[in-house]
């Protein structure tokens, strides 16, 4: 996908002078980025880079020390109110995060409810969607992740990899603008990872979902990307479309770490 300033739609994330910091630990330095609806963006970097940071900060479960975070053109730190500006509150922090999905390494299902319920449970107690519908949204969700026989299963009786799946398909149930996979397949064991790869592969070709990806899967950045960003020590040292910047990285750094991970 390309983008030129005349086309550009308002970005769909947008981070303005970002700075996050741990105690002394500076673990974001002066980051501006933005991200255009349904691009797919991947972060790449060594352990240690802030990329989870920038997924966590984006997800509200990190505050910025300093700096501007947009989603969908709504600031995360303060809201308008009477004319005024004033800081966010948690209904606001609320509203912004039902339109992030966020899916992890270690997948995080609930391991007290079926499939089926760990799928509606957010859109029915947080969206306040109706039972059947949702259940139904859920159903044809399973059936888009290969899943539709494991409904009424326990996560803990799935492999790893339709572990994933499932909380994929959880995320989806929300219908989310934007969704964010940390790692998710950091996790599986190696026969697992091209399913799970694939069926995401899948969902950014055929949604306008915006996404936002910390994987270590250069193959898979390489070819679903439309922009791959380098991190280090916090800041973004290169970035651009994944032909050029796995084919010709300009950065010492970048060749090194690609060096390391190929
Ligand atoms: P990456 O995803 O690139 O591996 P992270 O964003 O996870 O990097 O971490 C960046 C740095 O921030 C690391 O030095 C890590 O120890 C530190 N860090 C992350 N989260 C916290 C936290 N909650 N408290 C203190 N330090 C943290």
């Amino acid at each position: 996908m390309s983008h030129t300033p005349e086309t550009e739609a308002a970005p769909m994330v947008r981070f303005e002078n970002v700075t996050k910091r741990f105690g002394d630990n500076q673990v974001c330095e002066d980051l501006t980025f933005t991200v255009a609806p349904g691009e797919f963006v991947t972060l790449i970097g060594p352990s240690g880079s802030g990329k989870t940071t920038i997924l966590r900060l984006l997800m509200t479960l990190e505050r910025v020390t300093s700096g501007l975070i947009e989603v969908g053109g709504e600031p995360l730190s303060h809201m308008p109110r009477g004319g005024r500006t004033v800081p966010a509150d948690e209904k606001h922090l609320r509203r912004i995060r039902r339109r992030i999905g966020m899916v992890f390494q270690q997948f995080n299902l609930f391991p007290n409810m079926d499939v089926l319920r760990n799928i509606t449970e957010a859109p029915v107690h947080v969206l306040g969607r109706d039972k059947e519908a949702a259940e139904a949204h859920a159903m044809e969700l399973l059936g888009m992740v290969g899943l539709a026989e494991k409904a009424r299963e326990h996560p803990s009786r799935l492999s790893g990899g339709q572990q994933q799946r499932v909380a994929i398909a959880r995320a989806l149930a929300m219908r989310p603008d934007v969704l964010l996979l940390d790692e998710v397949t950091s996790a599986l064991d190696p026969e697992l990872v091209a399913g799970v790869l694939g069926l995401l592969r899948e969902i950014a070709s055929t949604t306008d979902i915006t996404f936002l990806c910390v994987t270590h899967e250069m193959g898979f950045a390489r070819e679903v990307s439309d922009r791959v960003m380098m991190f280090d020590a916090g800041r973004v040292v290169e970035e651009g479309p994944p032909e050029s910047l796995f084919g010709e990285p300009g950065h010492e750094r970048t060749r090194s770490f690609l060096r390391a991970v190929l």
